[in-house]
């Protein structure tokens, strides 16, 4: 069984350097664990590459744009011919803890979506999101480091005999 993680992100270089190293570098050949980053300024419409927004039904802040995130995600879609669980990191989600970690190896295909700005609409998360997650109760300025640790806990999960991981871009 092949264990897939993509990480939506702002910043996939910032994610890259980590999933190279530590535990999850160590597992390359051990394990068979497909982590591949997807740049969101990606599937930007806007000349510019611009992903924020004004809220949609007002509000203080930018959010993040809607389009470019299912652009992103309906690409991941496509390519695996597969629907992931999808998580949007979050700090008003669930507490993020060993349990969690457990529950969610069982799954072959994650999608992880890191948010920035003041976050994402709630369109996204009413149409697209299975379940947020808070690596606890703070407020950071991206997704990416919770994410990271997410990916770090349940990659020490997944099963190394037989396993091969993969880290992509
Ligand atoms: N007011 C926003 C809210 O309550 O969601 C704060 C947004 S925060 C500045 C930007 C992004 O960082 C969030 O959309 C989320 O993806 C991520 N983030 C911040 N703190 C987090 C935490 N404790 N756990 C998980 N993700 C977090």
């Amino acid at each position: 069984m092949t264990m897939r993680i993509d990480i939506a992100t702002l910043f996939p270089e910032m994610c890259e350097a980590v999933l190279g190293e530590s535990i999850i570098g160590r597992a390359r050949k051990a394990v068979k664990l497909e982590i591949h980053c997807h740049n969101i300024r990606d599937y930007s419409r806007d000349k510019h590459r611009r992903v924020d927004d004004t809220p949609y039904g007002g509000g203080k802040g930018m959010l993040m744009q809607t389009m470019p995130i299912y652009d992103c995600f309906e690409a991941v879609c496509a390519m695996t011919k597969t629907r992931p669980h999808v998580i949007y990191m979050s700090p008003k989600g669930q507490p993020f803890c060993q349990q969690k970690a457990l529950e969610l190896r069982e799954h072959e295909h994650i999608f992880i979506l890191c948010g920035h700005y003041e976050g994402v609409d709630q369109r996204v998360l009413d149409e697209i999101v299975d379940e947020e997650i808070s690596l606890g109760d703070y407020v950071l300025t991206g997704g990416e480091l919770p994410a990271l640790a997410l990916v770090d806990c349940v990659s020490r999960l997944v099963p190394h005999k037989g396993f091969e991981l993969v880290v992509s871009a």
